[in-house]
């Protein structure tokens, strides 16, 4: 039996005290579980940092029922499930990792009814759904975690994450919690329409403030890989705190470490190319503040959750403004001030120009490749890469293929990389412009080298 919404909300911040030791829930964070303990589709776009997993967890503790979590990585299903366990939550993962034994225990326990919280990868749900309705299972909630995934217009498309729909509705359509830290108006729309959110009915849409006023943005325009550094070295000041380097390719992160090692601080590189053990040398160093500057490429940062980062610089112009806000976002998480900055020199944005040819190669390149295997061996990898996953989109074989898709997820990249340039070259505020991105209208500034200060 549910008790009434009042009693519910009741149980959900006893809940939250007792299993993740806070008081209360932030003021977006309860409307979210407002609306998802009342039963309705929700939408809920809160910046990085905005505490989204409790949104889920939570109410999973108050409904009745399993709340199957979609999630796009493995690491971050990991990492979820391991926090989730040391807080005492019933929750497990289902993936492809797993040998058959642990996944066929991770299931009986769904059957018996011992288990809250089940992480799956969008493909996994596909089966599982069909099992899970078989045996009587009820689902009380689906939780889509990143969902921008599932928008062909975003910048972190999934084609899995389009599998959702169809398994939602083989669940028996239950109520469907979608989240995400970044999503324009646009996104959005395409998050509700793809998930169909409320079906006939209402849905709730929770958009939280994107500003972060404790960050002071700037650009510095640079022209030598010199002016990089000096500038670089110029916002690196161990007195004031660690700091994180994004720079675009493992070798730059590596060099980049030398030379900021030599200059004094203390620094270490990290990329997906070192090996795990390396990696949470790294991390653990970072996290414990025995490092002064970690140089990185974007695989450093999902689940990491340093409060006290005073600067994130990037060497380079990164290729959209999702991930240079989610990037530069993780300074200041303790609400204290500090910087993002930007090194910029003209023609930084060529180089992700020059990277859209690899992901959308030339139509005639793809299409003469699909029918010439000698033709295609003779292609470099990554573009290879992408021939094949055209060819999987596309199906040739199936008659003539329709571009059209691709040729506007190619125009919406290529605009993405036109966004940073105009953020790296504005005159008028910066702050205004990146949120303007993400559409909304600042009134105030609370501080970038366009308005002095708050
Ligand atoms: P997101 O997924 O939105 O980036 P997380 O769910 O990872 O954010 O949470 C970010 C941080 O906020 C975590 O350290 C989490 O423990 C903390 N947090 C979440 N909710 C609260 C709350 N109600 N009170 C205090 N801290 C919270
Ligand atoms: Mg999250």
């Amino acid at each position: 039996m549910t008790p009434p919404l009042p009693a519910r909300l009741a149980l959900a911040r006893a809940a939250l005290l007792r299993h993740f030791g806070f008081p209360d829930f932030r003021p977006a964070q309860r409307r979210v579980v407002q609306s998802v303990l009342a039963g309705r589709d929700t939408l809920a776009v809160l910046p990085t940092g905005g505490g989204k997993s409790v949104c889920f967890q939570v109410p999973a503790l108050v409904l009745d029922g399993l709340t199957v979590v979609v999630s796009p990585l493995l690491s971050l299903m990991q990492d979820q499930v391991e926090a989730g366990k040391r807080r005492g939550l019933a929750a497990a993962a289902l993936n492809s990792a797993q040998d058959a034994e642990s996944q066929r225990a991770v299931l009986d326990a769904v059957r018996q009814g011992t288990l809250k919280l089940l992480y799956v990868s969008p493909e996994r749900l596909e089966r599982l759904a069909g099992a899970l309705g078989g045996q009587g299972v009820r689902v009380g909630l689906l939780a889509v975690d990143e969902a921008h995934c599932i928008s062909e217009w975003g910048h972190d498309f999934r084609p899995s994450y389009r599998l959702l729909l169809a398994a939602r509705i083989r669940l028996g359509r239950p109520p469907v919690v979608a989240l995400t830290g970044s999503a324009t108006p646009e996104v959005r729309q395409d998050i509700a329409t793809s998930l169909r959110l409320g079906g006939a009915r209402r849905w709730d849409l929770h958009l939280d403030s994107f500003d972060r006023p404790n960050l002071w943005f700037g650009v510095e325009r640079v022209v030598t890989d010199r002016d990089r550094f000096r500038r670089l070295l110029e916002h690196l000041s161990p007195r004031r705190g660690t700091a994180i380097v994004y720079a675009p390719t493992r070798r730059t992160t590596e060099g980049l470490a030398r030379s900021i090692h030599y200059a004094g601080f203390r620094c270490a590189a990290y990329h997906a190319g070192l090996d795990r053990e390396r990696r949470e040398e790294v991390l653990h160093r970072f996290l414990s503040g025995q490092l002064d500057v970690v140089t990185a490429t974007s695989a450093f940062g999902m689940g990491i959750d340093k409060p006290d980062v005073r600067v994130v610089v990037h060497w380079m112009l990164p290729p959209t403004p999702e991930s240079y806000y989610q990037e530069a976002g993780r300074a200041g998480r303790d609400g204290e001030r500090s910087s993002c900055i930007l090194l910029y020199a003209k023609g930084d944005a060529e180089l992700h120009r020059r990277q859209l040819d690899v992901t959308f190669p030339a139509e005639r390149v793809v299409e003469l490749a699909w029918r010439d295997p000698a033709r295609l061996a003779s292609l470099p990898s990554n573009v290879r890469e992408s021939v094949e996953r055209l060819r999987k989109e596309l199906d040739p074989e199936g008659g003539a293929p329709d571009w059209k898709r691709v040729r506007e997820r190619r125009k919406r990249a290529a605009n993405r990389i036109s966004a940073m340039e105009r953020y790296a070259t504005t005159s008028r505020c910066r702050r205004s412009e990146l949120l303007r991105y993400f559409g909304e209208h600042l009134r105030r500034c609370a501080g970038c080298d366009k308005h002095s200060s708050g």
